[in-house]
């Protein structure tokens, strides 16, 4: 497969100030389009730093390189000068691109009154292109620009603002010289399979039983295991696509019971598809998630079709008060019990009156634990309004913040049933 490289620039993305959020999104998009990602670079905001990441992707025998930050119009922000250099050109005014830049800036100093002649100024080296490369408009006030360094990779420059490079980032695929290179580059059909409650070990297993039947040496096969969630993906290089066809195959039917789906769709899409599908809205009583289940069911665009509410009902008093849960009950079996989760589902469905409700209640830890109910020992409940009841009581492993994601994992996939 061509390669591809993600250089990711901005100091303030290596004193831990902010998290990168632009180098996996682009290594997810070049790897969907058919690229292996050889690296994802992230360096400051140094000439020196900037040169020699981009000289090891081309060193690398990268195609396509792709940039993201120091677009903007302060002293820091140098990557169209770097850029240039890297392709062995000079800058030059694009007035095309100074015009519509200056538009912009009317625009927002219009609407905010902020604006004046140094933003102006500033903004003018926002208009300076490498001579010969591409401008892409801007989302915000940066344009992005598109390189090709003769006999070395095409360089994709685009802004540091996640909104920003998303926002750019289909027309920089139908810039005419990123369009001729993905001609080239053979599609990458990949197969997922999605589990839950698996473990990593047992799918390797499989796979090394998979590999002495059959040559899966052009099949890339990747597993990431996502807290409780193991999703598989299968990668055929041309010509291998039967090959990966029977592995998905064999891999959805070894592990049935624990696959939830064999398509890509996540957990999150089929509970919403299963919801609407019956028409059914859901409620939550949540306890040790504090209203985490909640915020994953409206994740999704359009979920006001079927969530109908939650409670987070942390204290004993707030599961007596708010979701109607019996004192007695809290006092004969103890808050994390599973009678106490049913009733808090109970509570949620009636109180919003919705056709399914979930209850949670657990030791999230680190302290609190006993011999009985250890850290991590999490009730749930499902109730419906025709009498249907599932409820499990796992102990989940991990730190606090672990078991409350695993709880709301859990969560998901007990409604799912
Ligand atoms: P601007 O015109 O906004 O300055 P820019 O292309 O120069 O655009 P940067 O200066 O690198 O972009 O970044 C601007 C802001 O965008 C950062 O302060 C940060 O909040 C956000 N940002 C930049 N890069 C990333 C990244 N990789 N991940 C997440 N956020 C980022
Ligand atoms: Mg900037």
């Amino acid at each position: 497969r061509p390669r591809a490289a993600v250089v990711v620039t901005g100091s303030e993305l290596l004193t831990g100030t902010i998290s990168d959020r632009n180098g996996p999104w682009l290594s997810r998009e070049l790897a969907a389009l058919g690229f292996e990602v050889a690296h994802v670079q992230l360096v400051g905001d140094r000439p020196g730093d900037l040169t020699r990441a981009l000289q090891l992707a081309a060193e690398d025998g990268c195609v396509l390189v792709v940039t993201s930050g120091g677009l903007g119009p302060t002293a820091d922000d140098l990557t169209g000068a770097v850029v240039a250099e890297f392709a062995g050109v000079d800058l030059v005014l694009d007035e095309a691109m100074q015009a519509r830049i200056a538009g912009i800036l009317a625009g927002f100093a219009a609407r905010t009154g902020f604006g004046g002649p140094a933003l102006e100024a500033a903004n003018r080296k926002q208009a300076m292109v490498p001579r010969g490369a591409l401008a892409l408009d801007p989302v915000g006030t940066a344009p992005g620009l598109v390189v090709s360094r003769p006999g070395g990779p095409l360089v994709v420059v685009l802004p540091g603002p996640p909104r920003e490079l998303q926002g750019m980032w289909p027309a920089a695929l139908a810039a005419a010289p990123v369009r001729e290179l993905l001609a080239g580059v053979p599609a990458a059909s990949a197969r997922s399979l999605r589990y839950f409650g698996l473990p990593e070990s047992e799918i390797a297993a499989t796979l090394r039983e998979i590999e002495t039947q059959q040559d899966v040496s052009d099949v890339e096969i990747t597993t990431c295991l996502r807290r409780s969630e193991l999703e598989v993906d299968l990668r055929p290089l041309p010509g291998a696509e039967p090959v990966a066809a029977a592995v998905h195959a064999e891999l959805a039917a070894k592990h049935a019971r624990h696959l939830v789906s064999a398509d890509g769709t996540s957990t999150d899409e089929l509970l919403a598809a299963a919801l609407r599908e019956r028409g059914w809205t859901v409620a939550t009583g949540e306890s040790c998630t504090g209203g985490m289940l909640a915020a994953r069911l409206v994740d999704l665009a359009g979920s006001s079709e079927y969530v109908a509410g939650g409670v987070v009902a942390y204290s004993n008093a707030a599961k007596t008060d708010l979701l109607g849960v019996p004192a007695e009950l809290i006092a004969a079996h103890g808050a994390v019990s599973p009678e106490v989760a049913r009733a808090l589902a109970d509570g949620a469905r009636e109180r919003f009156g919705a056709d399914v409700g979930i209850g949670i209640t657990g030791v999230a830890g680190p302290g609190g634990g006993t011999e009985a109910k250890p850290v991590g020992y999490v009730c749930f409940c499902v109730t419906t309004g025709d009498g249907q009841v599932i409820a499990r009581d796992p102990r989940l492993p991990g730190s606090r913040a672990d078991i409350r994601e695993r709880a709301t994992d859990a969560g998901m996939h007990l409604l799912l049933r």
